[in-house]
């Protein structure tokens, strides 16, 4: 069985939406709100080992910010804050230790799953208008696999 089944319309909608936890949706940034990181915090995990800033953004006073993380990363209204990564994905992505693995890339579990944060746990129905055609963000192909890059 492959990782992740071919796309067709019972895969696809909201009603019979079944992950294969292939992970391949927890390697963009996920921004979060204050309300998720007080949520994650409830897992005994202090904010500042798990949040960063959104360096993408356009027009950014990078000395500002630098100064202002460096003071203890506090949030800046002025820039998304997102979930820290390492490789390219999610911190808190890791390998399933109890599944075996199943197509190249193989099975990975949310750490923690049950105070992950909205947009997580809203995905992959997010724009309620938008036809979901696969649930894997658009490069998703042209990165190394994930069972490479997340460690455990
Ligand atoms: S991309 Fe995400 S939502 Fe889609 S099957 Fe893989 S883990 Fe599940
Ligand atoms: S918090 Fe969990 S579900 Fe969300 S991106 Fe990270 S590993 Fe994936």
């Amino acid at each position: 069985m492959p990782t992740y089944p071919e796309s067709n319309d019972e895969f696809l909608i909201k009603e019979s939406f079944k992950c294969t936890s292939c992970g391949e949706c927890c390697r963009p940034i996920v921004v979060v709100s204050e309300d998720d990181i007080k949520k994650i915090e409830l897992t005994g995990l202090k904010r500042q080992n798990f949040i960063s800033h959104d360096f993408t953004q356009k027009d950014i006073n990078f000395q500002k910010l630098l100064n202002e993380v460096n003071k203890g990363l506090e949030i800046l209204p002025e820039f998304q804050i997102t979930l820290v990564q390492e490789n390219g994905v999610c911190i808190f992505l890791k390998k399933d230790q109890n599944k075996k693995d199943q197509g190249h890339q193989g099975k990975f579990i949310c750490s923690i799953y049950n105070h992950r944060p909205a947009t997580c746990k809203n995905y992959p129905f997010i724009q309620k208008s938008k036809k979901l055609t696969d649930c894997r963000p658009p490069r998703w192909k042209y990165w190394a696999p994930l069972k490479i890059l997340v460690r455990k």
